[in-house]
């Protein structure tokens, strides 16, 4: 491990001493230890972001009860009852039928689960999520009106990994353009874009939460 070339203390100070007041951090901590988590969370931080339901399993009891844990990562509807439980935000809902079975597990625990629609803005087409047009879909459809038990609160996306800055910022305005024609209808309040290598430009893009992990905990193997 490397762990110990690298501040998690100073990291989190620093990003958050540069963030506008109405961006949320989310520290990724996927592949990384309690310990790890532990220095952030001793810097101030509370929430933490997973990609994979078997990791957040195993971490979430064993570390403090006030952490918020957001899944960040595609999510396939089986898994949703093992983190159904405890989990503050899911935020890459990509298909209706996940969000059905989200709102489904979150009423047998009795509880209100927030979550993002994930748009797919990136140019490869390995990635995950909808387009405009599905997630327009399932806000206007009649199960969407009648789902009590999840509440979904906006848009998330990841852009294309490239250097190539423009087409980053061309991507965060396609979905920051959606975001504003839906946020007023829908009561969205939350944009879930930008990640280590991108997230000031996702914040010139309308970020209200960006999802930072190696430049927080460093480079994972
Ligand atoms: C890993 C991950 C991040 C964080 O990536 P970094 O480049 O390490 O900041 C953000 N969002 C999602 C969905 C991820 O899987």
């Amino acid at each position: 491990m490397t762990d110990q070339e690298v501040n998690i203390d100073k990291n989190i100070r620093e990003i958050k001493r540069s963030l506008p007041e109405h961006v949320t951090l989310v520290a990724i901590s996927k592949t990384k230890s309690n310990e790890a988590i532990m220095e952030a969370y001793e810097a101030g931080q509370r929430i933490f972001g997973e990609n994979r339901v078997q990791e957040l399993e195993v971490k979430q009891p064993d570390l403090p009860k006030d952490i918020q844990w957001h899944m960040v990562g595609h999510l396939q509807r089986n898994k949703v009852k093992y983190i159904a439980p405890f989990i503050s935000m899911i935020h890459a809902v990509d298909t209706p039928r996940l969000l059905r079975e989200i709102n489904k597990q979150a009423k047998k625990n009795d509880r209100v689960i927030d979550c993002l629609l994930q748009l797919k803005i990136a140019e490869e087409d390995t990635k995950f999520g909808m387009d405009a047009t599905q997630i327009k879909e399932i806000l206007a459809s009649e199960n969407y009106s009648q789902y009590e038990n999840v509440r979904v609160r906006g848009l998330m996306a990841m852009a294309t990994f490239t250097d190539d800055k423009d087409q980053v910022n061309r991507e965060f305005k396609t979905i920051h353009n959606l975001y504003k024609d839906l946020k007023d209808p829908y009561n969205f309040d939350i944009l879930s874009i930008g990640m280590s290598g991108d997230y000031p430009i996702a914040i010139e893009n309308g970020s209200t939460m960006i999802r930072v992990g190696s430049a927080i905990f460093g480079d994972r193997e």
